[in-house]
């Protein structure tokens, strides 16, 4: 691996880190119960994509 030559400055540093901060995770609203999601993927309330159901989630009502 490559070993660096000279000590980078904390303000070097810090700037280089200026792009690492974590964004918040995106959500859409679920399109069958409205809770919200991760675009592309299953709902985690219903089990519903695209308008099919592709989870089976367990009833607690019934
Ligand atoms: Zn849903």
């Amino acid at each position: 691996m490559a070993v660096p030559r000279n000590r980078h400055s904390t303000a070097r540093k810090n700037s280089k880190r200026s792009h690492h901060a974590k964004k918040p995770i995106q959500t859409t609203k679920c399109t069958n119960c409205g809770a919200p999601r991760k675009p592309h993927m299953v709902c985690p309330s219903c089990g519903m994509y695209r308008g099919r159901v592709i989870v089976k989630m367990a009833e607690s009502s019934s």
